[in-house]
């Protein structure tokens, strides 16, 4: 019934959606069940070595849902292999879609999103996503042993390697404190890990995956103190010689950003360091007044100063 190169469309139209759903399974957490974008039909390659170059040039995007709201207005910025990059901003102010265009999970209306100087719109989408980590803010573990989680980073890592991930990402210590330490089984009918935990499990599997580019979205709920040090210790070690772009919420990440982008209704309005976007006495410096005398509070009482509702 059907000619060989419907059968054709068919499995290329399956296959693109086997490999949605298998990034969205790994990469989890932002996505759900979003449309797949079409991968090109001779896709260009990233170039090697990667140097983790970011481009948004002049990116216009609205959800398919809401075509008239420019969820991204104009989104222009650099930033260069091994800079650490915050964005800040009101809630709906586009924080969480620019990670999204990133990851490809969307391409923009108009302007374009680029790595390492290639149009990911042009590059295989599986390629863009073996050039970027994301440690999301509530990290999911799914049923498998602690090191089955781990090595998810790496499917083909060794058990050394694994191992050596989660002592850089202060793992090994309540790894080791399990009842059956790496073969604990966690996830729905296994151990319950803590949500300092699971960050850290997030976090090994990000060192082991080794990608140029780190996407953070920092957790808005306080960890306990001990998790608190042991998860930013990691993170640091982590976002060592790679470029990040951090939703940031915790002043002192926001701090060691080398550039704060701060966002508003799909555009960036203000650029700097805290220090440089407080003098300017606008948008950051009202969220920082705002948002930090409870943050400034919390340093009073010895607690990790975050943004509130960012
Ligand atoms: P932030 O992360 O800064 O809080 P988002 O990037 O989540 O902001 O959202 C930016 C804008 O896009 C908001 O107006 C939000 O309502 C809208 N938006 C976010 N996700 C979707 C979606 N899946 N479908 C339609 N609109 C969305
Ligand atoms: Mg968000």
């Amino acid at each position: 019934v059907f000619g060989a190169s419907a059968l054709g469309q068919l499995s290329e139209v399956y296959g693109e959606l086997a490999q949605a759903a298998g990034a969205a399974e790994r990469l989890g957490e932002i996505l759900a069940a979003e449309p797949a974008i079409r991968a090109p039909a001779a896709p260009r390659p990233l170039p090697e070595p990667p140097a983790g170059e970011v481009t948004f040039d002049a990116v216009r995007f609205a959800y398919p849902t809401r075509p008239d709201h420019a969820s991204l207005n104009g989104i222009s910025f650099t930033a260069a292999p091994g800079e650490r990059i915050a964005l800040v901003g009101p809630s709906g102010a586009g924080k969480t879609t620019v990670l999204q265009l990133l990851l490809r999970f969307y391409d923009p209306q108009s302007g374009s999103v680029r790595i390492d100087g290639v149009d990911i719109a042009k590059a295989d989408p599986e390629a863009v996503r073996e050039r970027l980590s994301l440690v999301p803010q509530e990290p999911t573990v799914f049923s498998g042993s602690v090191f089955e989680n781990i090595r998810y980073g790496r499917p083909e890592a060794s058990e050394d390697e694994v191992r050596h991930a989660a002592a850089l990402a202060n793992a090994a210590g309540f790894i080791a404190a399990l009842p059956d330490g790496y073969d604990t089984l966690v996830g729905e009918r296994g151990v319950t890990l803590s949500g300092g935990q699971r960050q850290r499990i997030a976090i090994a599997r990000a060192i082991l995956k080794d990608a140029p580019i780190l996407l953070l979205d920092e957790a808005t709920s306080a960890l306990d103190a001990e998790s608190e040090r042991a998860v930013q210790s990691a993170l640091d070690t982590l976002m060592q010689g790679r470029t990040t772009l951090v939703i940031a919420h915790r002043l002192a990440t926001i701090r060691a950003a080398d550039r704060i982008l701060v966002l508003d209704e799909g555009r960036i309005v203000e650029e700097g360091t805290h220090e440089s976007l407080l003098a300017e006495g606008a948008l950051y410096a009202q969220l920082a007044a705002l948002q930090f005398t409870d943050a400034l509070d919390e340093t009073a009482r010895g607690k990790e100063p975050r943004l509130r509702a960012a």
